[in-house]
């Protein structure tokens, strides 16, 4: 396949996916977007780089793509807005364009991106194509959503005394990755593409569900104060949303929702991935005591594990809370940029 038939793919699978605010999508030189009036647009862009982001032998290419729009979603919902357009530039080796098997791996890599982008609305909108220089594959996403001027879900919004909550379940992600690592999950993955189950609840590794309704509602009724995404892992970016606000944290341990996977670990490994081990595409966002959060939100049951104190000198910025009620300092010890942790 060359690069034309490719983007001629991508354009007949993607055509029609003109939403509201996409007049021209895919063809011209640019895309025309409509802005709503009164609305802001928020932006966001993320690399999903292979050896970096993912593994060409270990995640199938269906996850790849879900996992490449997912991370920008994800920013959206944090802001609780509405996604209006993706934007695709890709790097591709070009054995990565030939058909085995009568598809080829950049097919089903959008068959991934696709299905998680029908499921939430967002037309793909423009991007480039290119044959990578090396035989890495990199990607490079650009989500923009909208909302109500002036009403974006901030990481500076919250006040001591307001209590945290997250969504979903955590740890799952991590749990599932290292079982991919250890080589368990190769066939079952194959059975679970085979079969189109590219399902969040068994596979929140592969298929991470970004909560864009969660972020929407969370805004729409005014319940959050201050909203991030934890997809670096819950300590990590905890500790990014105290720091914008000004504020300490203290974390109930027994409180931190844990996925089923995770549970399926020692209880302190549990704990760790639940706490580091990141990518978990939920939401971490803050409430005042006085406003009713839902047990659930679109389904997604919602946790409260926390709240704010007011920042010192004395304490340290994240405290985790024992059920013996032992306090512990927390550090930040998800996801590092450049730390080749992973
Ligand atoms: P140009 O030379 O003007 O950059 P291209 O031939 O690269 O045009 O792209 C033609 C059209 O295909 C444009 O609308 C562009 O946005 C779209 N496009 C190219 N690559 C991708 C991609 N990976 N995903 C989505 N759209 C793409
Ligand atoms: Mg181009």
């Amino acid at each position: 396949m060359k690069e034309l038939e490719l983007i001629n793919e991508v354009r007949r699978r993607f055509a029609g996916g003109s939403g509201r605010a996409v007049r021209l999508g895919i063809g011209d030189d640019c895309a025309i977007l409509r802005t709503q009036p009164g609305h802001e647009t928020v932006v966001t862009t993320d690399f999903t780089l292979e050896g970096r982001h993912f593994r060409r032998d270990l995640h199938p290419p269906e996850s790849v793509g879900h996992r490449c729009l997912a991370r920008g979603l994800s920013d959206i919902a944090a802001m609780g807005a509405t996604p209006i357009a993706a934007f695709l530039s890709l790097a591709v080796p070009s054995d990565l364009m030939a058909k085995t098997k009568g598809r080829a791996w950049i097919e089903r890599f959008f068959n991934g991106l696709g299905a998680l982008a029908k499921r939430n609305q967002v037309p793909l909108a423009g991007g480039d194509t290119a044959e990578s220089p090396g035989n890495a594959v990199l990607a490079d996403i650009v989500l923009l959503g909208s909302l109500p001027a002036g009403k974006a879900l901030r990481r500076s919004g919250a006040k001591a005394g307001e209590t945290i909550y997250v969504t979903g379940a955590l740890g799952g992600s991590a749990t599932e990755l290292q079982s991919m690592l250890a080589g368990n999950n190769r066939k079952k993955s194959a059975r679970i593409i085979r079969t189109k189950i590219f399902s969040t609840a068994d596979h929140p590794q592969m298929f991470p569900e970004p909560r864009i309704v969660i972020g929407e509602v969370l805004r729409r009724r005014g319940l959050a104060t201050a909203c991030i995404d934890i997809s670096d892992g819950l300590s990590t970016d905890l500790a990014h949303l105290c720091r914008a606000s000004g504020v300490a944290a203290e974390i109930d341990s027994n409180a931190i929702p844990l996925h089923p996977l995770a549970r399926t670990l020692q209880p302190a490994a549990a704990l760790d991935a639940a706490l580091h081990g990141g990518e978990d595409y939920e939401l971490l966002f803050s409430a005042p005591a006085s406003v009713h959060i839902p047990r659930k939100i679109a389904g997604i049951s919602i946790t409260r594990i926390g709240k704010f104190v007011p920042k010192s000198a004395k304490k340290p910025m994240m405290t985790l809370i024992s059920p013996e009620n032992a306090r512990a300092t927390l550090e930040p010890g998800g996801w590092e940029h450049f730390s080749h942790r992973r």
